[in-house]
């Protein structure tokens, strides 16, 4: 019997993914002893440090990875970061094949003067801030202003303007770390205002999302039906499914009775971002105003001026490049998931750029690790493993990470909520007995 070995680099949804489907290609004469490295001391990716605290039902996909995570040979190996406590050449060198699961973590920018300004801020920081991720605890996030602008017109954009626009107590019970809650309890902001470069026909949210902001109870939601109805006969009379599942739940909003709470979530079509002003801090963002000609967005040359403290941009991420493995426009650089000429793969946002929900890393994961068993030389290497590599190192093993979750659970259970995050590496490496 041939036992391979194989690292998954990311302990996200990709990475749990495609050691699920390694387990699940095991055979009697071909088994696989799995290896994931994860750099912060807590597996799970985005669906902790992404997936709005709102949403917790998201979450309980979580069981899903521990299930993978406590099937036999399985080992996690977190708080190691690979470009940093380890190199690509110590994996590939010694796995026998090695799959980049690394998300996809940093925010584009949008490019535009003052984007440096206090007060500007990529949602590739707010979200983990409010996340508790431990990179971002100490973000500075200045909420002591009116008005907030979110750039993006994707699920990204809506979390983060719905985050801003709750009324903070429907958060009491969630796991938003408490750094964040405080702030947003003590936040000025009471006018958020989505802003989107193109129509609504063309705004990459998703209609569950949309349809949920109906039933927000402290907040007006304001989507004006003109724009809608425009939308739609831009659209045709047969859009695709999608976008008039989209235009639907829009209108549902548009068409709801106006209500008089103290907070207000706004969506503004057809503007994009051409200069934030400010001394010191942001001020107020000038929009260039757009129409849709011939199928085409463009600039009608006006121009609109909203005064507010806080710009927050959800335009897309790209992945943070790891040395040794070669990235093309913001990926790891992969022919369906294979580093050409490597013993490297790639899966997730990693692999795709940042598109899809959860599951979609599921299937993607599975088929990259069919090719990947494809093209496994007939006999495993036997070249060691990295454990070798990390003596001395500290390293949050499943062991350690049940400790912390237990303590983040049992924490939560006090006080109604599913779990108190730790929000430093110290706290979390103390919680799991290191
Ligand atoms: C703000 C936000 C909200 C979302 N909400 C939803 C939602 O409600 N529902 C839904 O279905 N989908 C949602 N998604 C999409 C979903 O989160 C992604 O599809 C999924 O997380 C992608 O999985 P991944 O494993 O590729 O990346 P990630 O989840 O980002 O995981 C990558 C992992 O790799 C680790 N890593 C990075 N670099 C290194 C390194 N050098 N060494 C070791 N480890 C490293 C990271 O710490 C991380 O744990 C959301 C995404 C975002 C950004």
């Amino acid at each position: 019997m041939a036992t391979f070995r194989i690292a998954i680099v990311g302990a996200g949804p990709a990475g749990y993914f495609a050691a699920q489907a390694l387990q699940n290609s095991a055979t009697e004469d071909q088994t696989f002893l799995i290896d994931m490295i994860e750099r912060l001391p807590t597996p799970w990716g985005l669906v902790r440090s992404g997936v709005a605290p709102d949403h917790p039902k998201i979450k309980t996909v979580s069981k899903v990875f521990e299930k993978i995570a406590t099937t036999e040979n399985f080992r996690l190996f977190a708080n190691v970061e690979l470009g940093t406590d380890l190199h690509s050449s110590d994996l590939v060198e010694r796995y026998d094949a090695v799959v980049i699961a690394t998300g996809s973590s940093l925010g584009r920018a949008l490019g535009i003067p003052g984007e440096e300004l206090r007060g500007s801020l990529s949602a590739a920081d707010f979200v983990p801030w409010y996340n508790g991720h431990p990179d971002f605890a100490s973000l500075d996030v200045p909420l002591d202003c009116d008005t907030a602008v979110v750039i993006g017109a994707g699920n990204v954009a809506m979390d983060v303007a719905r985050m801003l626009a709750l009324d903070p107590h429907e958060l009491d019970t969630s796991d938003t770390a408490d750094h964040a809650l405080s702030a947003l309890h003590n936040s000025s902001i009471r006018r958020v205002i989505l802003c989107a470069r193109r129509g609504a026909e063309n705004a990459s949210f998703t209609s569950p999302e949309l349809r949920e902001l109906s039933k927000l109870e402290h907040t007006n939601v304001i989507i004006n039906k003109n724009e809608i109805q425009a939308a739609r006969e831009r659209a045709g009379t047969e859009p695709e499914k999608d976008v008039k599942s989209n235009l639907d739940a829009m209108s549902l909003v548009a068409e709801k009775d106006a209500t008089n709470n103290e907070r207000t979530f706004e969506f503004e079509f057809l503007l994009a971002p051409l200069e934030i002003h400010g001394t010191g801090r942001v001020e107020e963002i000038v929009l260039g105003v757009n129409k849709v000609m011939e199928g085409k967005v463009v600039a009608t040359g006006e121009t609109k001026t909203i005064k507010c403290g806080l710009v927050i941009s959800a335009i897309g991420y790209e992945a943070e490049a790891i040395e040794g493995v070669p990235y093309l426009k913001g990926k790891v650089a992969n022919t369906d998931g294979h580093v050409e000429g490597t013993n490297l793969y790639a899966v997730g946002w990693a692999k795709r750029g940042p598109s899809g929900v959860i599951g979609t890393n599921k299937s993607d994961a599975s088929e990259v690790i069919k090719l990947l068993i494809s093209q496994l030389p007939a006999t495993p290497k036997n070249k060691g493993d990295v454990a070798e590599l990390l003596k001395g190192h500290t390293v949050v093993t499943q062991i350690h990470w049940e400790a912390i979750n237990g303590a983040e659970v049992a924490q939560g259970e006090l006080l109604g909520k599913p779990r108190v995050k730790a929000t430093e590496r110290h706290e979390l490496l103390r919680l799991g007995g290191l």
